[in-house]
C-alpha cells in the first residue's frame, strides 16, 4: 500500500491539483476527514509560509498519530503592488472596504477582487503588470513540521478579463506564452502549469528524500 498524505482542503481544486502531481510519485492523496469537525485556525501569518505552516501543525496535532497533514495557502502577487495582495488574495475587496457599503455586498468575491486588482492597476503599463500566483505547502506530523516547498506561475494581468474557466484572478491572469488567461485554457494545460502541483512536486522529492514516501 502507497503511504498516504491527508490534504487539510475541502476544495475539490486543490485535490485535483494535488492528485494529479502525485501520480508520478508512490503516494496518495485523500482529503482530511477531521476537517468538516473541527474549527479552521485563524490564518494570521503574514507570508504564505507562515500560515501554511500553521494550518498543517494545528491539523496535525488533532488528526491520528503519525499521519502527514498537507497544508496549503496561495494567493497572487503583484509587482506593480509590491506584492500585494499576497495573503490577503482571498479578501482584497473586502479590505478595501467593499464590505462595509450597502450598495457593494460581496456576493462575488472574485468578481470584486478582479475589479479592485484592475483599479489599483489603473493606468501601470503592460510591461509592469506582472504578476505570479504562489503556493507554498507545509508538511506536518505529530504537530511538528516535517517538510515544506513552493511553486508558482508567472503572468501579466490584463486590462479587462478574458474567458469562463478557473476561478479568482483567472479571468485577468495572462499567459504570454500561451497568448490566453487562465480562464482560458483547458483542464489538462491547467494541471501542467498549477502552482499548487509544482509545490506538491517539490514537497514530494524531499519528502521522498528524507524517506518519508516511496
Ligand atoms: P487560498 O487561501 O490558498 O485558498 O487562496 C487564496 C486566494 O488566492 C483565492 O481566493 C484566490 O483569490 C487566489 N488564488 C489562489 N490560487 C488561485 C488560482 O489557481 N487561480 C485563481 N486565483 C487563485
Amino acid at each position: 500500500m502507497p503511504p498516504i498524505l491527508y490534504a487539510a482542503t475541502t476544495n475539490q481544486g486543490k485535490l485535483r491539483d494535488f492528485s494529479t502531481a502525485a501520480q508520478a510519485f508512490s503516494v496518495e492523496i485523500e482529503p482530511l476527514t477531521i476537517l468538516a469537525t473541527i474549527p479552521a485556525p485563524e490564518e494570521t501569518g503574514s507570508t504564505f509560509a507562515e500560515n501554511a505552516a500553521l494550518k498543517a501543525v494545528y491539523y496535525s496535532r488533532l488528526a491520528p498519530k503519525d499521519e502527514i497533514i498537507l497544508a496549503d495557502d496561495s494567493g497572487l502577487e503583484a509587482d506593480a503592488l509590491n506584492g500585494a495582495p499576497g495573503v490577503r488574495s482571498a479578501r482584497f475587496a473586502a479590505d478595501s472596504g467593499l464590505t462595509d457599503s450597502s450598495d457593494a455586498p460581496l456576493d462575488n468575491t472574485d468578481v470584486w477582487n478582479n475589479m479592485v486588482l484592475l483599479q489599483k492597476l489603473a493606468g501601470v503599463p503592460a510591461e509592469k503588470r506582472t504578476v505570479r500566483y504562489r503556493c507554498v505547502l507545509a508538511a506536518a506530523r505529530n504537530g511538528e513540521i516535517v517538510e515544506s516547498a513552493e511553486g508558482f506561475v508567472e503572468g501579466v494581468i490584463l486590462d479587462a478579463p478574458r474567458g469562463t474557466g478557473g476561478f479568482g484572478y483567472d479571468p485577468l491572469f495572462y499567459l504570454p506564452a500561451l497568448g490566453k488567461t487562465m480562464a482560458e485554457i483547458d483542464l489538462e494545460t491547467r494541471l501542467l502549469l498549477s502552482h499548487r502541483g509544482r509545490a506538491l512536486k517539490t514537497l514530494l522529492q524531499r519528502l521522498q528524500f528524507k524517506n518519508f514516501v516511496g
